[in-house]
């Protein structure tokens, strides 16, 4: 299986080299070249553990990684995670599940291609001897998630970028109280989007990507994309059969990437109703799909901080289905969109998606009505899936992150504090960070000073 970039202007590579590189040279993103069917799996699959499915996933994928070094990777990785179903789907009633994704290390979905990159990486290491320097922008769970799959992985440096002051001070402390030497938080000056655009920026100079053997987790990475298709398939599977074509998978979003994974199962013959966009008060997708218009704004923080961006990277993914592939066409498109920070649809059709926005005041309401009428507590992010669902219908919403890293919110709300034993531990510890400006030279020499590919 070859993977080509979105903007067309890369060589097509293997598995091991798209989750290498994170972002194509051409500043594209990776997708698969073809999609294998999986309806003829079905039978053979539905009753498979979760770690068994996403061996048998990957494997159509990673073709060129051993099978027993791939499985090995992936047990290792799903052996972390605390509920034994690994992703188990509750049923709030006859008509409304939930998918629960925050059994992992740190308490969010983002483990779950995380872990696995981490192992992959390592990998990647052992097989090619050059080190990676991996470089991530947060707006709070990827970074958490990010270094705890990448913790103490030899060759391996991490640099994670956030808003100083953005992330929540849990969410701070998952980061910066590893004690991992390999592990470098750097609290910005500036927004998500800020620190984005300069990753973004580093990623194009080719010959520091080169120096540094530079490598992305953001969800560009093609290898956390095809780890969250899993989940939905594990669900998916999950549901009745007479249930499976007729849910709509509800994704609280932020950059695109979830609930993209999600829809590409569509294009290997899984049968799904939709899937609902589930925005906060950073409204830039839901306005896409109800009016064609993708245009950027200035990010207003929320009780839902891991949706709050602006720029939704992984749309770039989407669009290239949406204009048939047409690399010049997906280019013209982002160039226009990068130049003047908008770019007008006419005829938007994105088939299969619609969406929805919670404003920062619902969302207390949200979580309060949710517990009032299943018993059931979601977190600020969840809490966004269920807004305005129409009861009538069929939903399965992603619980993204577990409701005791958010406690304020529940404080605030005079709500009993949700905890969670993982996070307690982390408030007894010293938290490491290193304050910095957002420019790209800045950042080039800090990790310039601090990676260890440069010492080898
Ligand atoms: C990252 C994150 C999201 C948004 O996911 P995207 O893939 O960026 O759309 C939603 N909820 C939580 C808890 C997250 O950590």
């Amino acid at each position: 299986m070859r993977f080509v970039s979105t903007r067309g202007q890369s060589e097509p590579v293997c598995f091991s080299e798209a989750v290498a590189q994170g972002l194509a040279p051409d500043g594209g993103l990776y997708l698969p070249n073809d999609f294998p069917d999986l309806s003829p799996f079905f039978g053979k699959w539905e009753n498979l553990s979760y770690p068994e499915l996403c061996f048998e996933f990957f494997r159509l994928f990673a073709t060129d990684l051993e099978a027993d070094e791939l499985k090995r990777s992936i047990d290792h990785s799903y052996s972390t995670f605390s509920h034994p179903q690994v992703a188990p789907v509750v049923q709030l009633n006859s008509n409304c599940k939930v998918l629960e994704l925050f059994h992992g290390p740190t308490l969010a979905f983002k483990d779950f291609a995380l872990q696995l990159l981490g192992n992959l990486y390592e990998l990647q290491i052992a097989r090619s001897g050059q080190n990676l320097t991996i470089l991530g922008a947060t707006s709070g769970d990827t970074g958490a998630a990010a270094i705890s799959g990448l913790i103490g992985k030899s060759g391996v440096t991490v640099f994670i970028l956030y808003p100083n002051g953005k992330v929540s001070p849990l969410q701070e402390r998952q980061m910066t109280c590893t004690g991992a030497s390999n592990v470098f938080p750097l609290a910005i000056e500036g927004t998500f989007d800020d620190a984005q655009k300069t990753v973004k920026e580093l990623f194009s100079d080719l010959n520091f990507r080169q120096q540094v053997g530079l490598s992305a987790v953001n969800s560009i990475n093609l290898a956390r994309i095809l780890a969250q298709s899993v989940y939905y398939l594990y669900a998916w599977f999950r549901l009745g059969t007479a249930e499976r074509e007729c849910t709509t998978f509800v994704v609280p979003t932020g950059n695109f990437g979830n609930v993209f994974a999600g829809w590409l199962l569509t294009k290997m013959g899984v049968s799904i109703r939709g899937f609902r966009v589930a925005t906060n008060q950073n409204d830039v997708l839901h306005r896409l799909f109800r009016s064609g218009e993708y245009s950027l704004d200035s990010v207003v923080p929320s009780l839902a901080p891991s949706m709050d961006i602006q720029v939704a990277s992984n749309f770039e993914r989407l669009l290239f289905f949406i204009l048939d592939g047409d690399f010049k066409r997906v280019r013209e498109v982002m160039n226009r969109f990068r130049d003047e920070g908008r770019y007008c649809f006419d005829n938007f059709v994105a088939e299969g998606f619609s969406s929805s926005s919670a404003a920062d005041w619902e969302i207390p309401e949200i979580i309060h009505s949710v517990k009032q009428e299943y018993g059931y507590l979601v977190d600020p992010h969840t809490a966004c899936g269920f807004k305005d669902l129409p009861p009538e219908e069929k939903h399965l919403v992603l619980a993204t992150a577990h409701p005791a890293k958010f406690p304020e919110v529940y404080e605030n709300a005079g709500m009993e504090k949700p905890t969670a034993p993982i996070l307690q531990e982390l408030l007894e510890k010293t938290p490491v960070k290193y304050d910095s400006g957002v420019d790209a030279s800045t950042i080039r020499a800090f990790i310039e000073n601090h990676s260890s590919y440069k010492s080898e």
